[in-house]
Formats: structure tokens, sequence, C-alpha cells
């Protein structure tokens, strides 16, 4: 189709910092964020599409802080001009071998590449997806969980309340501190408050094996309500991984495992997770979905979840869960812990409910072009 290659060319790459303040701080065993410090990027093509991206590093997580990944995703963005939107697979694995060790980079360049194509081809960004091997698309209004932060009790308990009261049936909470006592008394006074709501639990690598199994044991009594644990103990110990799973108690989940492809494959073939829990941000977005195929095909569940990220990069993730289908447990609460959305347009927040948009690409639009 000489007429779509001619349109889709890519002019011009810019990226730019933007601070999102939050409502609470957001605490976890490896960190501590007040504001959202993310970049945006915006590519625009021939015939006069725009499509948006996103880059929210996590250094605690990531090692990426927002200088360096800004000034990768400038680096990178000189290799994409001239260049056309529709080899966005071919140009992800070119930035991959330019810059792997900033997915949070690459990631934000690959996202405003597909938004722009989507765009040109006037399809929502989910349809992009539903045509990869192995999609099952599953279009459909989808629910999430909400994450609690490390905070006093006091706030804590007033904040799952807040939610509750929105609709939240699903809480995500940060444990791993070393205590493990705090941590179990936290959650069991949760849940007997709100008996009908079932638990996320993310140490974040906090524990130590015997930790771990600690905090496991004692989930014995109500394992229904545990719906995942998550990242019990350090990202690369399989075998303490594998031998919380194999007590059998409550599911557990794979996050800072898993950052690539290989990573994925050690922790299947250990036996090392249930549950592998995607990010784009940590792997990049074609890896990603490569990801999400190699731990499906291996009969594991998927988790899709995000750094402190806007509705824009958590646009994209909500799109795979449409589009690749088969991913069942959504953490794509974080829009919802800022005091500010930079966007208009894309899809909308009903409590836990997500709505998808009906729009091209993502849909969405910064709020103050
Ligand atoms: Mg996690």
């Amino acid at each position: 189709m000489p007429q779509l290659s001619a349109r889709d060319e890519i002019v011009s790459v810019d990226v730019w910092p933007v601070d999102v303040p939050l409502d609470d701080p957001f605490v976890i065993s490896r960190g501590r964020l007040s504001a959202a410090e993310c970049a945006f990027v915006r590519v625009c093509v021939s015939g006069g599409e725009v499509g948006y991206g996103e880059i929210a590093p996590f250094a605690a997580l990531t090692g990426e802080t927002r200088d360096a990944s800004m000034a990768d995703a400038r680096r990178l963005a000189a290799s994409l001009v001239g260049r056309r939107v529709s080899e966005w697979r071919e140009l992800s694995e070119a930035l991959e071998a330019m810059a792997p060790g900033s997915p949070a980079a690459r990631t934000g360049l690959e996202c405003a590449l597909v938004d722009a194509l989507a765009r040109s081809r006037g399809t929502p960004l989910h349809a992009l997806w539903s045509q990869i091997d192995g999609a099952r698309p599953d279009v459909r209004v989808r629910e999430t969980d909400v994450t609690l932060p490390m905070l006093d009790d006091a706030r804590v308990e007033a904040l799952a309340q807040g939610w509750y009261q929105r609709g939240f049936r699903v809480l995500k909470l940060k444990v791993g501190n070393p205590d493990v006592d705090k941590d179990l008394a936290r959650v069991e006074s949760l849940a007997r408050r709100h008996p009908d709501v079932s638990f996320v639990l993310d140490a974040n690598q906090g524990y130590d094996r015997a930790q771990a199994r600690a905090f496991v044991e004692r989930l014995r009594a109500w394992p229904a309500r545990v719906r995942l644990f998550e990242q019990p103990v350090a990202r690369d110990d399989f075998a303490g991984m594998a031998e919380l799973r194999a007590l059998a108690i409550v599911p557990i989940a794979a996050d800072e495992s898993v950052f690539t492809l290989a990573d994925a494959r050690r922790v299947i073939e250990a036996g090392a997770a249930d549950v592998v829990n995607l990010k784009i941000m940590k792997s990049g977005l074609v890896r990603t979905i490569e990801i999400a195929r190699a731990v499906r095909a291996a009969g594991l569940g998927l988790m899709i979840g995000g750094m402190m990220e806007t509705r824009l990069a958590m646009g994209v993730s909500l799109s795979l869960v449409l589009g690749l289908g088969g991913i069942d447990h959504l953490d794509l609460d974080t829009p919802l812990l800022m005091s500010d959305d930079p966007w208009v347009g894309g899809y909308t927040y009903d409590g836990p409910r997500l709505i998808p948009s009906t729009q091209p690409g993502l849909g969405t639009q910064p709020k103050s072009a």
C-alpha cells in the first residue's frame, strides 16, 4: 500500500518531562515516590497523524532515572526519523539493540509508534494486537485492583474504606517489611473489616525465604481471600519461590523476576510461579507481548501492572488485555492514585471498571495541547 507508506513516515519525535502529583506518597519496600516523574513522547508522521507514548521509569526497580531515560529516548529518536511506523516490530528490535538497559525509554517510543500507526489505520490500538499469532481478543469492560501504599495503619484503613465505597473489591497491599507479624496484622485487619474483599499481596522482594514461608503459612487460615502473593523473595531466588509454590496455599506471582523473555523462561523452567506480572516499562512493549505468549504457552497465568504511570501508558497495557486476551489479573490503577490527569480522551474509570475507548489508537490527547 504505497499510499499508506507515504503517509506513515516518521517526521519528528519529541520528548518532554511531566510531573504528576500523587494523592499520597507511594511507598513500597524498595522505594518511595511523591510524584510521578515521567516523560511524554510525541511522534508525528507524514500523513499528519500523531502518536503519544509515555516513559515512566522507576529507578528503585529498573535503575532508570527520568533524566537518563529522556536522554536515551532522544538519542534513540534520531534513529527513527525517516522510518515508517508500520515497521514497529523491526524498530523495536533496533531500539533494544541500541539501549538494552533502558526499557522505559524504549517503551515510550514504541507506544508512540503503535499509537500513530493505529490512528493512521483508524482502529483502536487493541485491534493491532488481535492480529498477532495466538491472540484471543477479549474486548470487554474489566476490573482492576487498587494499591494501598505502605503508610501508617490509620491512613491505610481510611484509604481502603474509601476505595471500598467506590466499588473496589480487590485490594493490593504492599507487604515485605522485615516484621512479618506487622504485615499480617494489617492484612488480617483489612480482611476482617471487608469480608467480601480479596487481596493481592506484593512483597516486592522484601522477605527472605523463612519470612516468606511464615507469611504464607499464616494465610492458610483464609487462602481463598488471597488472589496472588507477588514477588515474595529476591528476584533471582527461583528455588525459594518454587518452595512457596509447592506449599500450594496461595498462587505465587513473579514480577521483578521477569524483565526479559529469558527471565520468563527461567521462571517457567524452575516452576517458580503460577502467574507472571507483565509491565511494559520493565520489558519494552514488543518484548512484553512475546513474554505474554511464552508464559501462556507454558500454561501459567498472566497479570499486568505498571510503574507509576498515567492513563497513557496504562491505556497501552489495557489494549494488551483487550487485544491479546488471557490476562486475568489487572493491576492498572496508578492513574487513580494521581491528583491530576494530564490527558483527555482514551479509556475511562468507573470505580474499578475500565471502560475501553473506541477511538483510533489510544484515543488520548495531552490536556495542555
Ligand atoms: Mg509487583
